[in-house]
């Protein structure tokens, strides 16, 4: 009978110490981490923007978030995660906070396809996003019933002048701008060599929830706005970088062009995540000789 009670004691003291230790060892393992690099994360939109990078890293594991899909490996052993983000500004917008709190990043990279709104680029030409700007956020003149519409009259809006109402507010109507990082641009520009197939260069990276086939809207942006190309993410991902002071830079290539006829080609998404992982390789290697 005693013996059986001191092994029952025995027993619930043995519980009670995995029990602790289970509330013991997220803490010790949360310190680790702390301590521990800083990922890097690029984002794709879609799966042929995303997953030729995941093949070329070390060690992946997949972790899911909602729809978005996160693939945590190594390059040169440091962490790298690319962040499948589906397509469009919410859906960027969303997976760049949520990476952000979760993975707490060093850097991140939105890359992709885009089209191109400057004459002089070819498809598969790659933009190094100095600038990115949200080419949606427009402002209408003031036109009654039956003065109709007119989209060049419109005034880019800038959502983040002020808390106050930017319909009222003069100060928003301006083009905000988000500038690329230095050090990613600097690890960009010093790997152009390896990319054979275009050119690569800096430029302005304008982004909507719109495909515009217009050529004379597609003038518009580009001579309002300065832009090189669109797409359809990395403005939101670098107002949210910028929301939590996380360096940011877009590299977006030129799948199509309609200011010179250049023709859809999906092929130029892998190449880019070819570009995008010297890109990376280079960043890393400045970082450990910090
Ligand atoms: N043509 C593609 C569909 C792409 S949808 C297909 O048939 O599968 C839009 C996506 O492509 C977005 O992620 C956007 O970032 C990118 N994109 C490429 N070219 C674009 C363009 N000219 N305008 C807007 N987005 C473009």
């Amino acid at each position: 009978m005693k013996l059986k009670s001191y092994a029952s004691l025995a027993i619930i003291a043995a519980l009670f110490l995995l029990i602790l230790a289970g509330f013991i060892t997220p803490s010790l393992f949360e310190t680790k981490v702390e301590g521990a690099q800083r990922p890097i994360i690029i984002q794709g939109p879609m799966p042929i923007e995303a997953e030729k990078i995941v093949q070329r890293l070390d060690k992946v594991k997949e972790e899911k978030s909602g729809s978005f899909v996160f693939y945590k490996g190594t390059l040169d052993k440091y962490p790298v995660i690319v962040a499948l983000t589906g397509k469009g500004m919410e859906n960027t917008a969303a997976a760049t906070a949520v990476a952000i709190e979760k993975y707490n990043p060093i850097a991140i990279i939105n890359e992709g396809t885009s089209g191109g709104h400057d004459p002089n680029l070819n498809v598969s030409d790659i933009v190094l996003g100095k600038r990115v700007t949200n080419i949606g956020s427009l402002k209408t003149e003031n036109m009654d019933t039956n003065q109709g519409i007119d989209p060049t009259k419109w005034i880019p809006m800038d959502l983040m002048a002020s808390k106050g109402s930017a319909g009222e507010d003069p100060n928003a109507e301006n083009i905000r701008y988000y500038e690329g990082d230095k050090d990613l641009l600097a690890a960009a520009n010093a790997v152009k060599d390896t990319y054979t197939l275009g050119k690569v260069v800096e430029g302005t990276i304008g982004s909507a929830d719109v495909w515009n086939n217009e050529v004379d809207r597609i003038k518009w942006f580009h001579t309002k706005y300065g832009t090189s190309v669109e797409e359809m993410e990395g403005a939101a991902a670098a107002q949210i970088a910028k929301d939590y002071d996380v360096p940011f830079l877009g590299i977006r290539v030129l799948s199509n062009n309609k200011t010179n006829g250049g023709k859809y080609s999906p092929d130029t998404a892998a190449a880019n995540q070819d570009y995008v992982y010297e890109v990376v390789k280079k960043y890393i290697s400045t970082l450990s000789s910090k």
